[in-house]
């Protein structure tokens, strides 16, 4: 039939009819209206984070990941030392881009099963005095982990260090204020809680240190510190932007005001959570993480331990009924993913855990329960 499957993934995500049609008009980069909408859009994302007086933002084209990349060779300088607090496989891209360029990179590892530690981390500054910058992934997408910001950022201001954030799958769901919580740059992307479309990322850098940023960056395109200055000069982007995805962005955000903002977006999500949780739960699948550390955001759920499981079956079998479903990104046991953000609310949620079961019937598979 011809309509979109859901997309229970963490990007891009299912958008809204509102959000897609904006994408029909030509804009020209050039041209005031755009120019207009790109700054609705900058002073709309800072009001998010009540980051008016203390933080600038700037956007950059790409994927979330060129944001982070570009966030990292602004922000550190060229000597810096970079210290990765790292529970999972986005933590570890964060750290190979960050040793690809050049800079000195430490990795902390904790277990992808549990939240970092600020604890841990103070130690850690107290021990090495070379460190510069410290990266935190707000929510690990990974195994979906809710890792503690405020701690964490409490701790690298009392030791003086930047603290680089990437919010990319928690922004405008999770609770962020920079009126409260000392960070040198956050990171996040068009196409995640925001539910606009992919193709664009965007910085948050605080005001006190974006002037010694000048010139730090090795790369041209992904050099945040020039894009801001050519923007507040003129109004444009350094190069061609990604006009479509920059107009899909400011109508997503104004149904994201309309519906009552991050505190509204955190309750649907939790909603879709919930129904997700209890309907997969019926089911006899297990979450792998204790729930107490889980963002509402993307669940990890432990395999079937029914020896007909297979995911590709699993998937398709899902795929064929509507529902997108995510692989697993763990080293150590067998998972998939069910992602809870998007333009979804419970109904979908309900109708992909009946999905799931007769995915389940397909395969022959009586529960979800995992081997142990
Ligand atoms: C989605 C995501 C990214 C960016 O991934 P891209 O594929 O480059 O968009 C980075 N970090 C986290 C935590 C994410 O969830």
């Amino acid at each position: 039939m011809d309509r979109d499957k859901i997309l229970l993934t963490p990007g891009p995500l299912t958008t809204t009819l509102r959000t897609k049609l904006a994408m029909l008009r030509d804009w020209g980069s050039w041209d005031s209206d755009f120019n207009d909408v790109t700054a609705r859009v900058r002073r709309s994302l800072l009001r998010i984070i009540h980051g008016e007086d203390t933080h600038v933002v700037v956007p950059l084209q790409g994927s979330g990941t060129f944001s982070v990349e570009a966030a990292v060779a602004t922000l550190v300088p060229r000597d810096g030392h970079v210290l990765v607090l790292d529970n999972g496989a986005y933590c570890k891209r964060a750290a190979k881009l960050t040793t690809l360029m050049g800079r000195t990179c430490t990795v902390m590892g904790f277990d992808e099963a549990s939240q970092v530690s600020p604890a841990a981390l103070a130690d850690k500054l107290a021990a090495d005095k070379t460190i510069t910058h410290v990266v935190l992934i707000h929510c690990e997408t990974g195994a979906g982990v809710w890792n503690p910001l405020q701690e964490v950022a409490d701790v690298c201001a009392q030791h003086g260090k930047g603290l680089i954030v990437d919010a990319m799958s928690s922004f405008a769901a999770l609770p962020i204020d920079a009126r409260e919580t000392r960070f040198d740059a956050l990171i996040a992307a068009s196409g995640k809680c925001l539910e606009g479309v992919p193709g664009m990322g965007f910085v948050f850098i605080r005001k006190a240190v974006l002037d010694a940023c000048a010139g730090r960056s090795q790369s041209l395109a992904m050099d945040l510190h020039d894009q801001y200055v050519y923007m507040e000069k003129t109004g444009q982007w350094r190069f061609t932007p990604p006009t479509h995805v920059v107009v899909a962005l400011a109508e997503a955000i104004a149904q994201f005001e309309a519906e009552g903002g991050q505190p509204a977006r955190l309750a649907r999500y939790t909603q879709n959570y919930q129904t997700l949780i209890h309907g997969m739960s019926r089911l006899g699948f297990i979450p792998f993480l204790d729930p107490a550390i889980q963002a509402p955001i993307i669940v990890t759920f432990n395999a079937p331990g029914d020896a007909r499981y297979d995911f590709k079956t699993f998937y398709a079998s899902a795929r064929q009924r509507g529902f997108i479903l995510y692989p697993g990104k763990l080293t150590q046991v067998e998972t998939f993913r069910v992602g809870c953000i998007g333009a979804i609310g419970p109904n979908e949620m309900e109708q992909a855990v009946a999905a799931v079961a007769l995915a389940l019937e397909d395969m022959g598979i009586a529960s979800g329960e995992p081997a142990i």
